[in-house]
């Protein structure tokens, strides 16, 4: 991505694909990612508003409309959790506005507190709510299907399955918000956000901007008496949004042009998957795209026309199981096959390969066809183990505490970030992780309840975001425990994004040391995460300490530190091994494992020039230092 300078509105850099998503007209082609197709949804459709804690497979929605927030005019921000963009989003809608929150599924654990009680209040101007989940944990803790989060808030919910209705459900949610006066949800998964795919774009809108909010705590308060009448009022509505249901041609019946006694229903990235053996089917496909609250006639209508059926979905059986329960409903004798008996995977993500062999299993396709298929297959990518990068702060922090922990039974609890990859060898260092923020809460119920020695690891952005209460419990409980915040100055994982620990673009920093000490943490102590000397020795002080003791280990992001460089013209540095001096320890690969350093076939280490970030701390860890800096300017 590259900064193009011609739009760059009040000194802000809009990166050229951003700039050209924001600059196309209404009939052009562009190609996008799905995420980036919402981003262009949600200005078609003149949001006002739009927030979000980042998360993969979510980011790109943001990358974009952050981007070119200011040269539309629409208020972004990223917010310090899921739950608090929730808010922040429903109150401007509440206000009349048009807003979005998106987020990525586990976020919506973190937003569930408000978005149960907000479907009661609704919203007066439009809402929608991006999920995107994560089939086959790519980058998440679990891989829990959110559709179900809308039938337990009882909201719509629509399913997109390319880039294109990525677009045109993004918008027709807003319309369909508004129309209802409840948050619509949007849910993708891994393969529809992040596909690429050509997208015909609209018109763009103009943001309202100024909130009006018209007082009405009957229905914006949610006491129990206003809860009672909330919850009345959004069964109503969802009973208007089924008659939506039956007509809307996101829900369709495809007949596949030959005859034949069998249904497939599929929804998300499984019906274009399915599509692509349409030339060898029979039978009819019924695709769902508005998938709560389902077109109960149309479906049963289905179903009444075909023997057997099977569904596609990702996840969760989801529709397979609302389909059974309207068979039965409606007395109609069809055979339903999905993931009940284990014919379609219930983890993972789907793909032609998985659909074609269930296609296969049950006779409704040729195994001749799946053969043709896989014989003009791609190489499958070679496996790469999870790594921290070359230069990555994290690990010399965790070969600290690892190095200061030795002969100690230490308990690493452990959280969501880059640095969760600290668990791996060789530097082990995480022995539990949940959920965000939950390093410390994990760790007070550790320090609690075993007699071990805890140092819970947690980073900046997710201290900010979930980490600040378990460090007042913490306290408040007197526990003895150890808190190592690695704080590289951004939410590395998913792109770089701000967070409240950061002063940019005119937002103030909170002062991370100031807000441990309020607290009630009484030593705290600051050191540079590349400095494994001091951090061993603070370790191994704080472990012997009484009380809650706070350890920052701060050094930015290598990654951001050389593109800061870069600009400024400031050439990087190398560290290289003098053989003479190197004895074959292997040391420095065993114990801390930089990728860039590499064994020699004389079994000596050297380091790769093309791997190596210059953080040098490699230097420090090698016993006989042979690992010194060198004056060399990488082309
Ligand atoms: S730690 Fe030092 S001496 Fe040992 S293998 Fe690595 S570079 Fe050579
Ligand atoms: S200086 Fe050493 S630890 Fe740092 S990136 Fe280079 S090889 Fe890795």
């Amino acid at each position: 991505m590259a900064p193009g300078g011609s739009c760059a509105a009040q000194g802000t850099t809009v990166y050229e694909e951003n700039e050209q998503i924001v600059a196309a007209k209404a009939g052009e082609t562009l190609l996008l990612l799905g995420n980036e197709a919402i981003a262009r949804a949600a200005l078609e459709a003149g949001v006002d508003l739009a927030a979000t804690y980042p998360g993969t497979p979510s980011s790109e929605i943001g990358l974009v409309l952050d981007d070119v927030a200011k040269e539309v005019g629409l208020k972004f921000q990223y917010a310090i959790n899921e739950k608090v963009a929730m808010e922040v989003a429903a109150s401007a809608a509440v206000g009349g506005l048009k807003s979005l929150v998106f987020m990525k599924h586990v976020g919506m654990n973190v937003a569930a507190d408000a978005l149960m009680t907000l479907a009661y209040s609704g919203v007066r101007g439009a809402m929608v709510i991006v999920t995107a989940d994560d089939p086959g944990c790519h980058s998440s803790q679990n891989e829990q299907d959110n559709r179900l989060f809308a039938k337990f808030a009882n909201l719509p919910l629509l399913e997109p399955a390319t880039p294109q209705e990525c677009l045109d459900f993004t918008k027709f949610a807003f319309e369909f918000s508004a129309f209802l006066e409840l948050p619509v949800i949007v849910r993708t998964t891994t393969r529809v956000s992040h596909a690429r795919g050509p997208v015909t774009v609209g018109d763009r809108a103009t943001p309202k901007r100024t909130a009006h909010f018209d007082r009405e705590p009957s229905r914006f308060v949610m006491l129990p008496s206003n809860a009672r009448e909330g919850h009345k009022r959004v069964l109503q509505k969802m009973r208007l949004a089924e008659g939506i249901s039956e007509s809307t041609p996101l829900n369709r019946v495809e007949d596949l042009g030959r005859k034949g006694d069998i249904g497939i229903v599929a929804s998300g990235p499984a019906y274009p998957y399915l599509m692509e053996f349409a030339d060898d089917l029979m039978g009819k496909v019924l695709k769902l795209g508005l998938t709560n609250p389902l077109p109960k006639t149309k479906i049963a209508e289905f179903l009444r026309g075909v023997k057997r059926v099977v569904v596609f979905e990702e996840l969760e059986p989801y529709l397979e199981d609302q389909l059974r329960a309207l068979a039965n409903e409606y007395d109609i004798h069809v055979e339903v096959y999905g993931k009940g008996q284990g014919l379609v995977p219930r983890t993972g993500e789907l793909d032609p390969d998985l659909i074609a062999e269930a296609l296969v299993r049950l006779e409704m396709l040729d195994p001749k066809t799946v053969q043709r298929l896989r014989d003009v297959k791609l190489p499958k990518v070679p496996e790469r183990p999870p790594v921290l990068c070359p230069g990555c702060g994290h690990r010399g922090v965790a070969y600290a505490a690892r190095q200061a922990s030795r002969r100690q039974d230490v308990l690493f609890p452990v959280d969501i970030g880059c640095y969760s990859l600290i668990e791996y060898p060789p530097t082990a260092t995480g022995d539990i992780l949940l959920c965000m923020g939950s390093s410390i809460g994990t760790g007070a119920g550790l320090a609690a309840t075993t007699d071990k020695k805890v140092l819970a690891f947690i980073g900046d952005s997710t201290f900010y975001h979930a980490g600040i209460p378990g460090l007042i419990h913490a306290v408040h409980q007197n526990l003895t425990m150890t808190v190592c915040i690695m704080d590289n100055g951004t939410t590395a994982m998913t792109g770089h994004q701000p967070h409240p620990g950061i002063a940019e673009g005119g937002h103030p920093a909170v002062d991370m040391e100031g807000l441990v000490r309020a607290c009630g943490v009484k030593s705290v102590e600051t050191y540079d995460a590349y400095d494994v000397k001091a951090l061993t020795k603070a370790f191994r002080r704080a472990l012997d300490r009484d009380g809650v003791s706070v350890i920052i280990a701060r050094h930015e992001c290598r990654l951001l530190e050389l593109r800061d460089q870069k600009v400024k013209g400031v050439a990087p540095t190398l560290y290289q091994v003098i053989p003479e001096k190197c004895t074959k320890c292997d040391f420095c690969i065993d114990a801390f494992a930089c990728p860039a350093l590499v064994k020699l076939e004389d079994e000596s280490v050297a380091i790769d020039p093309a791997f190596c970030n210059g953080c040098g701390v490699c230097a420090d860890v090698c016993p006989p230092k042979a690992i010194v800096l060198v004056k060399e300017v990488r082309a």
